[in-house]
């Protein structure tokens, strides 16, 4: 069953990982997919036609989510491809982990700029088309990290936790529109990402997670197509950990 049929979907940094993982199982479920990513070009041309061999369209757009001049371009691009925005999964993340003692200004700016001030981009530029529309689904990444806090993290710890407070408050100036808001948080997924981890720490990881493997990319695209379908459409303003049980 195609739970995403007609809708158009955008994904921010979807060249690899969990994103590109969302972008594919989006494109599987019907949805035509906007997609963004900042450097991989090869990658982003790779996926556009993985997605577009699965019938449905693709647009990759090269952008920084950490600028507001370049998102308001990937959000007219995109209504002027697909004519509407269906759902918005804020996605692109980085990391830049030291511990405090350590962490420049710079290291704890990029990270907050990249995973949070993007999330407020996103939604700032598409809410005027979703209040046009009176319908939508937001759906922002965060991590069981921005719930525990992680020593190492204090940048990215703070950015996944302010996602969980602006989506809240999304959730609630937008539900009389029609606009749903709800956060993932993913736990261990392998990735390029959790390929920089020590195999220690790793170790460390999966000792906590329950279900006793990591997470997959499918993993997480799962409950992001359930969220951006109408299978959930009384859900709005929540936090749903997909990370094997490891935070209960
Ligand atoms: P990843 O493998 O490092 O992939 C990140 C993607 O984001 C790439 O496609 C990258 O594209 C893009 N990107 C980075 N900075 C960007 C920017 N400024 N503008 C646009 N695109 C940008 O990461 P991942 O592991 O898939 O993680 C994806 C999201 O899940 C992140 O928000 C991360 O914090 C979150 N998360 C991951 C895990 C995990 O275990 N992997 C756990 C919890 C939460 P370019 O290469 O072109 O820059």
């Amino acid at each position: 069953m195609q739970l995403l049929s007609g809708k158009s979907a955008l994904v921010t940094g979807a060249t690899r990982g969990i994103g590109r993982g969302i972008a594919l199982e989006f494109a599987k479920n019907g949805a035509n997919v906007a997609f963004t990513y900042r450097s991989s070009g090869e990658a982003a041309d790779s996926l556009t036609r993985e997605i577009e061999a699965l019938g449905v369209k693709a647009l990759g757009i090269q952008s920084d989510a950490g600028s507001m001049e370049s998102t308001e371009a990937v959000i007219n691009a995109m209504v002027a491809a697909f004519g509407a925005i269906d759902i918005i999964v804020n996605n692109a993340g980085i990391t830049k982990d030291n511990l405090l003692m350590r962490m420049s200004e710079e290291q704890f700016n990029e990270v907050i700029q990249t995973n949070l001030n993007s999330v407020f981009n996103t939604t700032k530029a598409s809410m005027r088309q979703l209040l046009k529309q009176r319908s939508g689904s937001y759906i922002n990444i965060s991590s069981v990290v921005g719930l525990t806090g992680n020593a190492g993290q204090a940048n990215y710890a703070a950015s996944k936790a302010g996602m969980i407070g602006f989506t809240k408050s999304v959730a609630k100036e937008l539900a009389s529109r029609g606009i749903r808001a709800n956060v993932v948080c993913p736990g261990f997924i392998a990735t390029e990402m959790t390929e920089a981890v020590a195999e220690e720490e790793v170790k460390k990881w999966l000792e906590n997670v329950p279900l006793k493997r990591p997470g997959t990319p499918k993993d997480v695209a799962d409950l992001c197509v359930f969220l951006g379908s109408d299978l959930s459409t009384y859900i709005t303003g929540q936090v749903i950990n997909v990370d094997g049980g490891m935070v209960m």
